[in-house]
């Protein structure tokens, strides 16, 4: 079957999703609310095991990370801290005429002739308009249209009949200036902060602005000092963290991959310093290629340690049904990097829209632990003792060259927050000496994924259509959602093979009763068994379990307390033992 083009897909998995009551757009009946989106019943199922599979791989199956769970609103500092109050903005632009607003880097370009106008007087009622104006036009299409364009927006401005001024063409190539669905020169690039507003407590004054998280980091770096110090785990430690962001997207689009409420799942690895490494190792490992580098090693530095975070991640998305092939690292380039940060590589994925990202594994330095400490003046520094014993036996030369190496970073950042030079000699020079008896702040590495693109993503990668034989074994189309079963909403479903004979229903019943305690399960005994199986394919559930005659043991003891497991993807069936089912599907689906 010919592959559907790409809109065409993303439509009918956008279809599909309301269809089946995966995702609802939010406040629908009122005409829905842009940017906002609700999940329905298997929706939900949905993104509950993507974060139970994520939860389970990042805390619960490791010794070295522990879990988070903090509020959504927190002390404004936190966001002047991380610099997110005066640098998390997006470029946008308006339309000058319908004051439609972009974002300045999604505006495609364009080339066609620019008409330019100096002003226009509406000579009837002696008004005048000295706004300058220009409109671009496409090759082809006649300069009336300019004109037109420009007319409406100076009737705009008051002027009813008005005179344009001034016209005078000139050709555009590749131009941003102006919005593509009417010509209309576009305002000139400003920042808009995408971070949402609201005041705590009875006023709404300036001093009561909060503002909803802009991602879930944050609160890891605030509450650094209490999780260490009761949860008895020292560097290199991760605290990971899921839950509601909040960004005020100037264009929210592509369905739920760029939402202004969604929910991250964030980890924040904390590791040594290289020179800590270094002075405690003896030396730091560096990357020898691509590839996971197996188990943590003591002499591992952020390279290893952000490395061994991007296989980690790859081999978590492999392990939920999202294929190595369909995913893309993206290494930022120097001149991309946030300046804080030593390297950052994107996980994208081929979305039909687009390969997109997906998740950003970032080694961000010292720069959070560094910042909260300046900010809020409480020290963000560990006492590593390791460090500590290590220390007095390097030589002296070592000693000497580790601490000139921290101080040299350290300086880098006092030097980067704008203090005097002075100020920021004298802080460097005073974590140098406290390196020496076991201070540092940590660094950090930070793998942070989306559960709405990661959702969005398993299910463009499941949307499949395929043939399946109806009742009577003609082939017909079906839409089939091939999760994994580690991630499907609905485990299995339990068919009675007829609804009006009371054995097979009480036999179903009892089967699903089985089952239940240890999985979602779906009973469904109405209309065609055919039907019902396809129904179930749209839902992505991977297993269906059919009780018939043969169950009651009507052909005999051999088929007695048997029942027929069908698989979704391939649609065998085999007879399986009733004692067999919970063992057999527990396996495919943990
Ligand atoms: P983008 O460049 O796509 O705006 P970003 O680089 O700003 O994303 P981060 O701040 O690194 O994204 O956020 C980490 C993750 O959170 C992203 O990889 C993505 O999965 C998710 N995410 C960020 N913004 C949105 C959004 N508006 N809607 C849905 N998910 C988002």
């Amino acid at each position: 079957m010919a592959e559907p083009k790409t809109g065409e897909l993303m439509e009918k998995i956008v279809s599909l999703c309301k269809r089946r009551g995966f995702i609802f757009q939010s406040s629908e009946i009122y005409g829905g609310l842009n940017g906002f989106w609700d999940y329905g019943p298997l929706g939900a199922e949905l993104k509950r095991n993507i974060k139970e599979c994520w939860w389970r791989s990042m805390t619960q199956l490791r010794e070295d990370v522990v879990g988070l769970d903090a509020s959504i609103i927190m002390h404004p500092k936190i966001w002047e801290a991380s610099g997110h109050t005066s640098t998390f903005s997006d470029l946008m632009v308006d339309c000058l005429l319908t004051k439609k607003r972009f974002r300045a880097d999604q505006v495609d370009p364009q080339s066609g002739t620019a008409y330019f106008y100096t002003g226009a007087i509406d000579e009837t009622e002696g008004k005048e308009s000295k706004d300058t104006f220009s409109v671009l036009v496409l090759p082809g299409k006649p300069v009336e249209s300019a004109r037109k364009t420009a007319k409406q927006f100076y009737q705009q401005r008051g002027l009813n009949n008005p005179t344009l001024l001034g016209e005078r063409a000139e050709q555009a190539k590749d131009t941003v200036r102006y919005n593509p669905e009417n010509g209309s020169l576009l305002t000139e690039p400003r920042p808009f902060n995408l971070m949402l507003k609201t005041y705590v407590g009875p006023v709404e004054s300036v001093e009561n602005i909060s503002y909803l998280r802009p991602e879930t980091a944050q609160a890891i770096f605030a509450q650094f000092k209490n999780v260490l110090e009761t949860s008895r785990q020292k560097t290199p430690f991760g605290i990971a963290q899921m839950g509601k962001a909040f960004r005020n997207e100037i264009n929210p689009r592509n369905f739920t991959f760029r939402s202004r409420e969604f929910e991250q799942m964030e980890l924040e690895f904390f590791i040594k310093p290289d020179e800590a490494v270094e002075a405690v190792a003896g030396g730091v490992a560096k990357p020898s290629g691509a590839g996971h580098p197996g188990e943590p090693q003591p002499n591992w530095g952020w390279q290893m340690w952000h490395q061994y975070w991007v296989e980690e991640r790859i081999r978590f998305y492999e392990s939920i049904g999202l294929p190595r092939v369909t995913l893309e690292e993206y290494w930022q380039k120097p001149e991309e990097l946030a300046h804080y940060a030593r390297a950052t590589v994107d996980l994208l994925f081929k979305f039909p829209f687009g390969t997109q990202e997906l998740e950003g594994i970032a080694a961000r330095s010292d720069f959070d632990l560094s910042q909260h400490q300046r900010f809020s003046g409480k020290s963000m520094a560990v006492f590593d003792e390791d460090l500590k014993a290590a220390w007095p036996k390097l030589d002296a030369a070592k000693q000497v060259d580790l601490r000139e190496r921290y101080f040299q970073s350290r300086l880098k950042y006092f030097t980067k927050t704008g203090e005097t030079a002075e100020k920021a000699d004298k802080q460097a020079k005073e974590d140098a000496e406290a390196l020496t008896k076991g201070y540092y702040v940590p660094h950090v590495i930070e793998p942070s994924a989306g559960v709405d693109r990661l959702a969005l993503a398993l299910i463009c990668n499941a949307y499949c259509e395929d043939q399946a034989p109806d009742e009577k074994g003609k082939l017909e189309s079906r839409v089939v959602m091939k999760f994994h079963p580690r991630i499907a909403s609905v485990k299995v479903a339990v068919f009675p093979l007829l609804k009006n004979k009371p054995d097979l229903v009480k036999k179903a019943k009892e089967v699903r009763d089985l089952l239940r305690p240890h999985m979602s399960v779906f009973y469904d005994e109405a209309g065609a068994i055919g039907r019902r199986y396809r129904r179930q394919d749209e839902a992505g559930t991977p297993f269906g379990v059919t009780i018939d005659f043969d169950t009651l043991g009507e052909k005999g003891p051999d088929l007695k307390d048997t029942v027929t497991l069908r698989d979704r993807d391939s649609m065998k069936q085999e007879r399986v033992k009733i004692a067999d089912l919970l063992p057999r599907l527990l396996g495919a689906i943990r």
